[in-house]
């Protein structure tokens, strides 16, 4: 049984999703406990405990301490099994983080899958809808499963409420994936959506983006939308080959104004844009455990001390070597 301190490191739930997924993988168990202890809430909330179940159910794994707020799990993993499955965070918890717990196992399930996926799908701290479709399953897809999403409903923090679909067709052996050099920018768009909110909040974001990276207003889509419970809103701007986005994206919230938000995003999105590195700090934190598991390289603006946690945690499941070197602007990663 493999033993982890969730206090170690960054001592959040990263460390719990990446034990859950690599425990399917590997057929090994693994106990944890002090589980988020460097949160505010520590313990299991509702999201990471649907990322339990939705474990456990895929694994037919057996579980002991998985209840709200738990800070110890054990997690006896059986046999994954491939099909059809809703998961359901019952909160606004983020929906993608679920689906990206379960997403290493049922890729290289012997059988496809088609998942329903309920919770938030527009959540700060965790990677927007958007970002699963344009940015990390364009790139897993050269690694040989072919993961396909529907956004039905959008889900915004507090009342949740969002849906999603993703069918998964696995492969048998996943190929190594290296992103050292950066192609050629073509396809540069900055999207607001507002959900149940005034249409101006979305111009008043665009309008900055445009201020910031000069971009035409053809680049610029507003999406007003009452299909969600609750009021929402973001601002999410893609740049790549219109294949694979990077998607930097800034979170409407109550108390922070529609301006700040989009030039914070606009601000990551221009430092990006400087860089050559292929992968920002988030899908740099994503890509570690797919090349964990097939071997790679790619080069990050950063590697943040979630990634280094997530390297140890890695490390603890699968005989992967990780070299990470600093080089002039940018970061060298690359999985053995
Ligand atoms: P928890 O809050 O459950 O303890 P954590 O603190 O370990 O989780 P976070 O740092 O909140 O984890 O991040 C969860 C994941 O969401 C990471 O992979 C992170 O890169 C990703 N993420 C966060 N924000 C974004 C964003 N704006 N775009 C894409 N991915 C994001």
């Amino acid at each position: 049984m493999i033993r982890i301190d969730g206090a170690s490191g960054e001592g959040g739930g990263q460390m719990l999703r990446t034990a859950l997924s690599l425990a399917l993988v590997t057929r090994q168990p693994f106990r944890m406990e002090n589980i988020r202890a460097k949160r505010e809430k520590a313990g299991l909330l509702r999201q990471h405990l649907t990322a339990v179940m939705a474990a456990a159910e895929v694994g037919e794994a057996k579980t002991e301490g998985a209840t709200l707020g738990s800070k110890t799990l054990e997690f006896v993993p059986g046999k994954i099994r491939g099909g059809d499955y809703r998961f359901a965070v019952g909160t606004a918890g983020s929906s993608t983080l679920v689906f990206q717990t379960i997403l290493p196992a049922l890729m290289t399930a012997a059988e496809p899958s088609r998942l329903t996926l309920e919770g938030g799908t527009h959540n700060m701290q965790a990677p927007p809808f958007d970002f699963l479709q344009k940015t990390f399953l364009p790139l897993l897809a050269r690694m040989g499963p072919q993961v396909r999403v529907k956004l039905e409903r959008y889900g915004f923090y507090p009342a949740g409420g969002g849906r999603f679909l993703a069918e998964i067709m696995p492969c048998e052996k996943l190929s190594a994936l290296v992103l050292t050099e950066r192609g050629a920018t073509t396809h540069r768009k900055a999207v607001a959506i507002v959900a149940n909110l005034a249409r101006s909040i979305a111009q008043r974001e665009l309008d900055m983006v445009s201020h910031h990276l000069n971009w035409p207003a053809d680049a610029l889509e507003i999406i007003e939308t009452r299909d969600s419970p609750g009021p929402g809103n973001v601002v999410m701007i893609e740049i790549g080959d219109g294949v694979f986005d990077e998607v930097f994206t800034g979170f409407g919230k109550v108390g922070t104004s529609a301006e700040k938000v989009a030039s914070d995003a606009a601000g990551e999105a221009r430092a990006y844009l400087a860089s050559r590195a292929v992968a920002d700090e988030h899908l740099t934190d994503q890509l570690l455990l797919p090349l964990a598991l097939a071997g790679g390289a790619f080069t990050a603006t950063k590697l943040s001390l979630h990634a280094r946690t997530n390297i140890e945690v890695i490390s603890m499941f699968l005989p992967a070597r990780f070299s990470v070197q600093e080089r002039e602007g940018f970061v060298l990663v690359e999985v053995k």
